[in-house]
């Protein structure tokens, strides 16, 4: 294979072949394909682009970069959910084990943050205890125990996504709809899963800004996920307010408990049944009553419980992550709510230390958002609209005067 060749071809709009393809993540995996060249390919590839075929064989080549959990012949169906993020996007604990009580096996692999939008494994992360790196036996003990586990990816899972996402973040090459393809589902498939559904969100707190990108991915992703054999479904779902009404680790995480004990916020509850009604085998309604009646809580305990974590800590996540300075935005008139931005405000939570701005760079957990008013709410002069939690006044202040930008409220 002469490399410069095909960068060539790429470049002036050309295609790749299977075989092409398979020998270049291979040779990119095991280090013979120097970052260089796969750069300037991953670049063609922004630029040109890939057709279906071609992105169908760079997810598989990825995929089998790597081990891929099995699960015995007799075992339940495996399956998961996936969101392409968003600020306040907490869904993953309520359906992780939501899907568990509907007898399917969850062995939900999550990620950490990305830019402002919020990451599952840091939120669990905020429960004392709570373990996310696991080993494939332990991950494989769980999932048969309790029928779901949420952990980090293992080493030996999708090697040419982790070193060819690390270099697409640093060379202006991550918005590609077949690279950002490719990388979401090599690592989902990577899971063993016969069932998917992908959350893809829109708008100014999200990754993809318009619907019309968000659909484009979609239709992507579910394509190839089919032609990998997986049952793959799809939901856009709006990103320009938060998600349920707080944003920030032990926050969300508090809140999750609310939802998994049938108190959480309408628009959460929502999502979180549409996702799972997508995939599940049981009805919307069963799903539901498993919400309202203990059920879902009851599973997600036994998970905290079997990851290490400290189940008496999940009634009290907002005593033990307790931020020293609180403040409320208030409405500085009488009105309707119409915007609560959500690209704002995960910006703001950034600032605060609810997110990475570099890699090794640890998070507040305690920092964030809560009690935060829904668009559409009628508000009056001097109202609360959110709760910011800060670690200094500093911080607090500059958040406080951040926030007005995010909120637009008609008379
Ligand atoms: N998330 C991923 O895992 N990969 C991408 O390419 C983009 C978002």
């Amino acid at each position: 294979m002469h490399l410069p060749s095909l960068i060539e071809r790429k470049r002036d709009g050309g295609r790749l072949s299977g075989d092409e393809i398979r020998a270049i993540v291979a040779g990119f995996t095991n280090g013979t394909i120097p970052d260089y060249q796969m750069s300037a390919l991953a670049m063609a590839i922004v630029f040109r682009g890939m057709d279906g075929d071609e992105t169908v064989a760079l997810t598989d080549a990825m995929l089998h970069s790597g081990g891929v959990l099995q699960w015995p012949a007799d075992a339940p169906m495996r399956a998961d959910k996936h969101s392409t993020g968003g600020i306040g996007d907490k869904t993953s604990l309520v359906i992780a084990p939501l899907l568990a009580c509907d007898g399917l096996w969850v062995p939900m692999i999550s990620g950490r943050g990305l830019g402002i939008t919020g990451g599952t494994l840091d939120k669990l992360e905020s429960i004392p205890g709570f373990r996310t790196q696991l080993s494939e036996e332990e991950i494989h003990r769980i999932v048969g125990r309790v029928g779901c586990v949420m952990v980090g990816q293992t080493p030996d899972l999708c090697p040419a996504d982790r070193k060819l996402y690390a270099l697409r973040d640093v060379t202006g090459t991550v918005p590609s709809i077949p690279l950002i393809t490719a990388s979401i589902l090599s690592k989902k498939l990577a899971e063993g899963l016969d069932r998917l559904v992908l959350d893809v969100k829109f708008g100014s707190g999200a990754f993809m800004k318009s619907r019309e990108e968000a659909d484009v991915l979609a239709r992507s992703m579910v394509t190839v996920g089919r032609a990998l054999g997986v049952r793959a479904g799809v939901r856009l779902s709006e990103m320009n307010e938060p998600t349920g009404e707080s944003a920030g680790n032990a926050l969300e995480v508090a809140e999750c408990v609310r939802c998994l004990q049938g108190g959480g916020p309408e628009d959460l509850e929502a999502v979180v049944l549409d996702l799972c009604a997508t995939i599940s085998v049981s009805h919307r309604d069963q799903l539901r009553a498993w919400l309202h009646d203990g059920t879902a809580w009851n599973r997600f305990q036994a998970m905290v419980e079997a990851q290490g974590g400290d189940v008496s800590a999940l009634g009290r996540m907002s005593e033990i992550h307790h931020a020293p300075c609180i403040g409320h935005l208030r409405a500085t008139r009488s009105g309707i709510l119409r915007r609560m931005d959500a690209g704002i405000i995960g910006r703001v939570i950034l600032e605060l230390g609810g997110g990475r701005t570099q890699a090794a760079d640890s998070i507040d957990f305690a920092v964030g958002c809560d009690e935060i008013r829904k668009v559409g709410s009628e508000v009056r002069f001097g109202d609360e609209l959110m709760r910011v939690h800060a670690r200094t006044d500093e911080a607090l202040e500059a958040a406080l005067r951040r926030l007005v930008e995010a909120v637009s409220i008609e008379p």
